[in-house]
């Protein structure tokens, strides 16, 4: 018998979506027809946190819409490098919670891994743009470190995998880690945090589900949707494949000027989702970190938006409007 010729290692098809994202501002602002603002889009490199956008995702804007509430999430704008006080490097504690590489525990019983840096995405007013990624992810040097804090600490019944977004991480590296936990008697619950099945729904694929499916621990996904539009026929497929598998669906999403900050917008975000099957989880207030100042709603805005979205929506498509306090026992609920 011949023996079969070794094969080549195929790139996954959401690994290839992914190294194909756009990252030139002049490239996504050619693909949606809007070559004319180029003059508000500074270079990158002085915003320090590059563009980064997955096909799949710049296809669902529309074009010649400068005004586009995906598009907004993700173009760097003049705006960022305007200095802003209260705006901060660290807006949320996290420095002064980290229990370990990568680990961070703030509540009680969870431990929330920084699981990985990558994101398919580079999302503006994101919390961690200035984190210190490079130290401080927990994926480093096997998952080791992390684990074994996980272990000694009994009080810990829940562990997160957060990041950036830790399905960036390839399966078999989730896989390392979840098989080094499975050994510990006190986890009673997974979760993951991650944006991937909804600006790349090619990330859930045969093997992730076969892997989500062989987990020992009841699994909730906690996906990041803003607007109804990020939902489209392939990211309905991916949460059905996580719900086939399983997992519990909740989304949380940043109220965010210029996007979501409508009452209309907000109603349409948490049916649609649940049309998908994901319920509504938090809606937060803007972590103050620089570079995102103009993004922030004010907080009467908040409370009032809130305030009208409980009248017009049934009580479980309410998400909880909370804002992150350092320091505080849990996210802190918002309520006029
Ligand atoms: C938000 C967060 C959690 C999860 O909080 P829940 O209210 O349970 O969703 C856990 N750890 C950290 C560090 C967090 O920031
Ligand atoms: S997906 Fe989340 S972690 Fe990644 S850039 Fe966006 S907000 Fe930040």
């Amino acid at each position: 018998m011949i023996p079969a010729a070794p094969h080549p290692i195929q790139p996954r098809r959401w690994q290839q979506a992914w190294r194909e994202a756009i990252r030139d501002p002049h490239e996504l602002l050619a693909a949606l027809g809007l070559e004319t603002l180029a003059s508000r889009v500074p270079d990158t490199a002085a915003t320090g946190f590059a563009l980064r956008v997955p096909r799949g995702f710049v296809a669902r804007m529309r074009h010649g819409d400068p005004d586009d509430p995906l598009l907004r999430q993700v173009l760097p704008l003049d705006a960022e490098l305007r200095p802003a006080p209260g705006f901060e490097l660290d807006a949320v504690g996290d420095a002064a919670a980290r229990a370990g590489r990568g680990l961070i525990c703030k509540y009680r019983g969870r431990a929330l891994l920084v699981a990985t840096g990558s994101c398919a995405i580079n999302c503006r007013y994101c919390f961690r743009r200035h984190f210190p990624y490079a130290e401080e992810t927990a994926a480093a040097a096997g998952w080791r470190e992390a684990v074994d804090a996980i272990a000694a600490d009994t009080g810990i019944d829940e562990v997160i995998l957060s990041g950036g977004d830790p399905l960036s991480l390839a399966t078999s590296k989730l896989a390392e880690l979840t098989d080094a936990l499975a050994g510990i008697a006190h986890l009673r619950r997974l979760r993951i945090h991650t944006r991937l099945p909804v600006v790349l729904p090619e990330r859930v694929d045969d093997e992730f589900v076969s892997w989500l499916v062989g987990l020992p621990w009841p699994v909730t996904v906690v996906i990041h949707a803003n607007h109804a539009r990020e939902f489209d026929a392939d990211v309905d497929a991916a949460m059905a494949r996580l719900r086939a598998a399983g997992a519990t669906l909740l989304n949380q999403a940043v109220l965010l000027r210029g996007v979501n900050d409508s009452v209309d917008a907000l109603a349409d975000l948490c049916e649609r989702g649940f049309e998908a099957g994901v319920l509504p989880y938090y809606l937060h207030q803007l972590d103050r970190v620089a570079g995102a100042a103009h993004f922030e709603v004010d907080e009467a805005r908040a409370l009032a938006l809130h305030a009208a979205l409980r009248v017009r929506l049934s009580g479980y498509l309410v998400p909880r409007l909370v804002r992150e306090v350092a320091g505080d026992a849990s996210k802190r609920p918002l309520q006029g």
